[in-house]
């Protein structure tokens, strides 16, 4: 277990040089305090938890201080924005103050956002404010938790800097981590600025530190897109399947390992909506629930673009043919097992299918529902949802195409259903309305709600005394929630 003052730091990208990246420092907030930090997230760096108490802990992820070997750096990139390409971005708000290993030898970007503007500002102020931080922290954490690959979040620390926005704020920074901030935006930066050579050193690091298994391949490029699709294919099957709504899947939003990243007006399902549009400025629904699988291909095709310089046209075309089969065959896994089935039938796709159709005209509770699926035996259960339903002949028709499809998976009993679902169907969701809550308690000043409820979603499979409050839908004014683009 290591002290702050003992991580080891291995600045990779910053050694690509300041075509990549400019230093910056950061700006400190005023009065730094820590609002919530994970425990899990420290044990990447082999932090000890003790280190939370320390002063130094806000001072440092507050931007007071920085570890001597750190070196802060503002990264470029560019990205196609709501489907423009905008030429020039970057971190206008964020800095990678470092790459740090662990003992394990993993390393892991450490990467303050919030920290102050940078020469990619734009016309913002490089600040973050404590509600975005809370719910970037709440979300990378819940991911996480849910086996939905993240970015991750070691703390979020609150402060007095006044940040405007509609009306006036306070600033906050997360600390963000992953093994890499690439985006597919900064491909497409060197592609549309045309700099042959730093894209190609940018290709070569992204191969030999994130993709090195790729190397033994004949084409070596080209072995790197079809993992970047066949992991982006499965990312957004896990979405889909557990009722996220990214909401701002932009090509500078897209990470290049195929994890979730960048936390806008992001949502968890409350009840089924196929076409619900988590942010209230996308006014197309460009990337409603359901359009987040297409769009998922949309963006791999922009960074097939920006990778043709490497690999053949042909290639990256039949690469990008691997994605919607490769999500679909992924999607009917991951709600099979949320059915609890353990075999595979033809007709599966099609009874998930109707009972989506279902929930949506109901206005059925997503999570809720393959929670208590799970409860009791599959007769039990679905005479017991039955209430949920308007169409009640329509969903006893499938309740009875669901128990004979139940009765040929297998012999099981009813301990072992319930295990095996409640292993995959979380009790406890990341609602807006929860993380509302336990915004507004904080920004009173108030961060036992935050704690409480990362600490809930840390186990969300698990059902937790006392935490019922957790586990309900919505109460009227929760619903819906139309959350702010401004951050
Ligand atoms: P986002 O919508 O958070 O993905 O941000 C899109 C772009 O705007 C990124 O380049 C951000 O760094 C930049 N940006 C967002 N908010 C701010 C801000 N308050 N100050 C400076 N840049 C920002
Ligand atoms: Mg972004």
């Amino acid at each position: 277990m290591k002290a702050l003052d003992e991580l080891n730091f291995d600045n990779r990208f910053a050694r690509l040089g300041d075509a990549f990246s400019t230093h910056v420092l950061p700006e400190p907030l005023d009065a730094p305090r820590l609002v919530v930090a994970s425990e899990a997230a420290m044990a990447l760096l082999d932090l000890d938890p003790a280190v939370v108490e320390t002063p130094v802990f806000a001072e440092l992820f507050g931007g007071h201080k920085l570890w001597a070997e750190a070196e802060p750096r503002a990264m470029v990139y560019s990205g196609h924005q709501f489907g423009g390409y905008t030429p020039q971005l970057g971190d206008g708000r964020g800095l990678l103050l470092g790459e740090v290993y662990n003992a394990a030898g993993e390393h892991w970007d450490l990467h303050l956002k919030g920290a102050g503007m940078t020469p990619y500002s734009r016309m913002g102020d490089g600040r973050a404010v404590l509600r975005s931080s809370i719910r970037e922290f709440l979300a990378s954490e819940a991911l996480h938790a849910l086996g939905i690959p993240s970015s991750r979040a070691l703390c979020v620390i609150g402060s007095d800097t006044p940040v405007w926005r509609e009306k006036q704020e306070r600033g906050a920074m997360v600390l963000r981590m992953a093994h890499s901030h690439i985006r597919f935006g900064h491909f497409e930066y060197f592609y549309y600025t045309k700099k042959p050579e730093q894209q190609a050193l940018l290709a070569v690091h992204v191969l030999n530190l994130h993709y090195p298994e790729c190397r033994e391949q004949p084409e070596p490029y080209l072995a790197m897109f079809r993992e970047i699709v066949e992991r982006n294919a499965e990312l957004i099957a896990k979405w889909q399947a557990y009722g996220f709504c990214h909401g701002v899947m932009n090509t500078d939003n897209m990470s290049i390992l195929g994890i979730t990243f960048d936390f806008g007006p992001f949502a968890f399902l409350d009840d089924f909506d196929a076409h619900f549009i988590c942010n209230h400025s996308d006014h197309e629904g460009r990337y409603s629930f359901s359009n987040q699988v297409p769009i998922g291909q949309w963006n791999l095709s922009a960074l097939a673009q920006a990778l043709t310089p490497f690999i053949s046209v042909d290639a990256l075309k039949e690469a990008l043919g691997l994605y919607l089969p490769l999500y679909q065959a992924n999607y009917l896994d991951l709600m099979r097992r949320r059915l609890g089935l353990t075999t595979a039938e033809d007709d599966d796709q099609h009874l998930v299918e109707r009972l989506l159709k279902l929930m949506q005209n109901s206005g059925v509770d997503y999570t809720l529902f393959f929670r208590r699926l799970g409860d009791e035996s599959a007769a039990l259960a679905v005479a017991r949802l039955r209430d949920d339903f308007v169409d009640l002949a329509g969903f006893d028709a499938w309740a009875e195409q669901y128990k004979a499809r139940v009765a040929r998976d297998g012999d099981y009993s009813e301990e072992q259903r319930r295990a095996r679902m409640h292993a995959v169907n979380p009790l406890y969701i990341l609602r807006n309305y929860l993380a509302q809550n336990a915004i507004a308690a904080a920004e009173s000043g108030d961060y036992s709600e935050v704690r409480r409820l990362h600490e809930v979603l840390s186990r969300p499979f698990e059902e937790q005394a006392g935490m019922e409050q957790y586990a309900q839908r919505p109460p009227d004014w929760g619903k819906h929630l139309e959350i702010s683009c401004s951050s």
